[in-house]
């Protein structure tokens, strides 16, 4: 009987949600509404619930459910949603605790508890996403998103996924808490301010990286940069300085996948680019607490470096009105066209023992003939490896790579380890049977083979931030940082 299921997941909220013993019977009505039922046994009282995580409650409850017929397979996930919904905490009590833990524990912990929160709530779904293989190569990290379907039309970042019915708004409005609609009865949110403004915090569902999450403007105002946003995404550091945030080009191709509403993505994981070393290091009479970094990365980065939030926003904003109007057409490097408008930054910032760490990516998503998917965009021999924007995540070197590519390499690496030759199915892939042959030969040790493909994907995926390099060579990009006045 579903009774015992609903007093199991009741008990699991108990232990894993703050559900009140008050609220207990209160909230069993309300799914009993939710489901048409009016009557109850108490079947599964006396039973222990040790889960963590209400995966295993959740299939026992959907699989009892559409045995008798509350609703169908097709409409689990809605339910699923909706009963999680019923046994977490309001909004304004999340918010409450959140703010609590944040005086008692710091920032951090309250932190910690909100991701916990929404993990142990089925918002973050956190068991597929352990499932993703992932790995460190040559540098960067790449992962496999078995998760999520494959994203391919940059068009559709520009209509922000809105709706047909026009509420909410897009997929990332305030409006979605709780909205069943979209099956967001498990949506949990923070209130925070940057730059004097309502925003709000809140985890993915499909995160890729540990609490990855978006601070989201109240308003759905469209996504732009501009000197404001330097001061926005430092406010967030102050309030946070355990993660990094940083805001996706606002231009469709090497933006994000959402551009309709306003938003910035961080979280609790220090990215590569981070972590990259200076190839140059320059500096200017009038900024002398400051310096600028020409990133040691395969993209073309500046990093700002100081204490003087005043001297980022300053330098910042300069980089970004200068590069926003630049022009090098031997290079391809074209502002603006019939097309529209084609440079854009993509600012990013950590804080550190040094102070605030601001980089700034430069960006083009400019076309050409030879080039209709982006001059500075994944060249078409890469797409069979990776086609989506190159976006924010990407940039700082953390690669989610499409979920088909598991079985697809996986059939490679088999062919080499049995010495035959690529099948024609797999033909797109011949420069990567190629390499990683070159890599170990044809040799039947099938760990040696896995490891030069994962070699194999890292050097693909450098080149691909090679590709979106404005400037190929760094003494490009010191020149560019001499007209500002800056000095080796
Ligand atoms: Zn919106």
């Amino acid at each position: 009987m579903v009774y015992r299921e609903i007093d199991a997941l009741l008990k699991y909220a108990e232990k894993n949600l703050l559900l009140p013993k008050k609220n207990a019977d209160y909230v069993r009505n309300n799914i009993f509404r939710l489901l048409g039922l009016d009557a109850y046994c108490e079947d599964g009282q006396g039973e222990e619930v040790t889960d963590e995580t209400p995966e295993r409650l959740l299939d026992a409850f959907v699989s009892a459910c559409t045995k008798e017929g509350l609703f169908s397979p097709d409409e689990a996930g809605y339910y699923r949603d909706a009963v999680m919904g019923e046994l977490m905490l309001s909004p304004k009590d999340v918010q409450d605790i959140f703010e609590k833990k944040r005086e008692a524990e710091g920032s951090k912990a309250a932190l910690g508890w909100f991701y916990d929160y929404s993990v142990k709530g089925d918002y973050v779904k956190k068991a597929a996403l352990d499932k993703n293989p992932r790995f460190s190569s040559q540098g960067l990290i790449i992962t496999i998103n078995k998760a999520k379907p494959e994203f391919r039309d940059p068009k559709k970042a520009v209509s922000g996924n809105s709706t047909k019915t026009g509420y909410p708004k897009c997929n990332i409005c305030h409006e979605n808490e709780g909205f069943a609609g979209r099956s967001k009865r498990t949506l949990r949110t923070i209130d925070i301010t940057l730059g004097g403004e309502p925003w709000f915090w809140q985890y993915s569902p499909y995160g890729y990286f540990n609490q990855h999450g978006i601070a989201v403007n109240y308003t759905h105002t469209p996504m732009y940069i501009d000197r404001g946003t330097f001061t926005r995404l430092m406010d967030f550091v102050d309030m946070f300085p355990a993660y990094f945030i940083g805001c996706n080009a606002p231009l469709e191709r090497i933006g994000g996948s959402v551009l309709a509403h306003d938003h910035y993505q961080g979280g609790g994981e220090i990215l590569p680019m981070h972590k990259a070393g200076a190839a140059y290091t320059m500096s200017a009479k009038e900024y002398p607490e400051t310096v600028v970094e020409v990133v040691d990365w395969a993209g073309t980065v500046l990093r700002i470096v100081s204490h003087s939030r005043h001297d980022i926003e300053e330098i910042g904003d300069r980089i970004r009105t200068k590069w926003l109007n630049f022009e090098d057409r031997a290079l391809g490097i074209i502002p603006e066209d019939e097309k529209g408008v084609h440079n854009a930054i993509s600012p990013t910032v950590v804080r550190t023992k040094r102070g605030y760490e601001m980089s700034i990516i430069l960006r083009s998503n400019v076309t050409s003939e030879q080039y209709p998917d982006g001059v500075f965009h994944a060249h078409p021999e890469y797409h069979i490896i990776k086609k989506e924007s190159i976006g924010l995540i990407e940039a700082q070197g953390l690669f989610i790579l499409p979920g088909r590519l598991e079985k697809e390499l996986g059939e490679i690496e088999a062919l080499i380890s049995e010495g035959k030759p690529l099948s024609e199915a797999l033909q797109d892939f011949k420069h990567v049977y190629d390499d990683v042959v070159k890599r170990v030969g044809l040799t039947s040790d099938m760990g040696r083979v896995k490891a030069a493909m994962r070699e194999e994907l890292g050097a693909i995926c450098n080149a691909i931030l090679e590709n979106t390099a404005v400037f190929k060579d760094k003494r490009q990009t010191v020149a560019f940082m001499n007209d500002l006045g800056f000095a080796l």
